[in-house]
């Protein structure tokens, strides 16, 4: 990257994602659901309840509870990820119930919880953005009330260069990459979720949240497309 300017290993531009694909309504059996693929990183997610939650102890008076539960498959990865959930499974999990929660009106729910299953069959970077891209729009196609859509993103830098959405050989270049994922709702204004594994100057960070931040516009707009599209004859009960 630093040795030729403006060049990628799979050609794109430093401000350009990857290619995008997708779909609402994919799982019949949940209320609602979704799949996102981004290069070749994909997430399919189910959303389920809301119901009471269990057990009754852990239930809050006032509001419901988003519960995410990320899981990167076995076969996601080419060295073969043991099964089951992983430290890192339960802390994306965290994030991306932190990252959706402020979004939804819990308060419509109080006592009762919303489970949020976020699969990652495939994985080439920035699956805990497709999969809180993924699960905004399951959100919306299970009917859920929500302040906004959220568009969730990976940017950085390599070496000098800001760039978006960085692949997983972009991560691992040798003279270290920095990796920023951040999700933003364009209807609130909020950034609900920014991480930073790196570094990074001022300047840099602040140009890379800006193109962060106009990707998850562009995928915003992109959910908004595909669920008019699955709705325009009207919900089907
Ligand atoms: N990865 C892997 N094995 C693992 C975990 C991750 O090969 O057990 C790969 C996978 O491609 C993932 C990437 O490393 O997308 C980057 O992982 P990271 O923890 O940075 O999260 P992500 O970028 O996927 O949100």
């Amino acid at each position: 990257m630093a040795k030729t300017k403006n060049k990628r290993p799979d050609g794109r531009k430093p401000s350009e994602m990857r290619k995008i694909e997708m779909e609402a309504g994919v799982i019949p059996n949940a209320v609602g659901s979704a799949r996102f693929k981004i290069g070749d990183t994909e997430a399919i997610v189910g959303v389920y309840g809301p119901r009471e939650l269990h057990p009754r102890k852990i239930r809050l008076a006032d509001q419901g509870l988003l519960q995410c539960n990320y899981d990167l498959m076995s076969f996601s990865v080419s060295d073969r990820k043991r099964p089951g959930p992983s430290r890192r499974d339960r802390e994306l999990s965290l994030v991306s119930s932190n990252a959706l929660s402020n979004l939804v009106f819990l308060d419509k729910y109080p006592t009762q919880v919303i489970d949020v299953f976020i699969q990652i069959p495939q994985a080439d970077a920035g699956t805990r953005c497709a999969g809180i891209c993924a699960a905004s729009l399951a959100l919306a196609d299970a009917g859920i009330p929500m302040k906004g859509l959220a568009g969730s993103i990976s940017a950085g830098a390599i070496g000098d260069t800001v760039v978006l959405d960085l692949t997983k050989e972009e991560e691992d270049w040798a003279d270290g990459a920095t990796d920023i994922p951040l999700t933003y709702s364009p209807k609130t204004g909020f950034i609900t979720h920014l991480q930073l594994d790196g570094e990074i100057s001022k300047k840099n960070l602040f140009k890379a949240i800006d193109m962060g931040v106009k990707a998850a516009e562009k995928i915003v707009d992109m959910q908004e497309k595909t669920l008019k599209e699955k709705y325009k004859g009207g919900a089907v009960e």
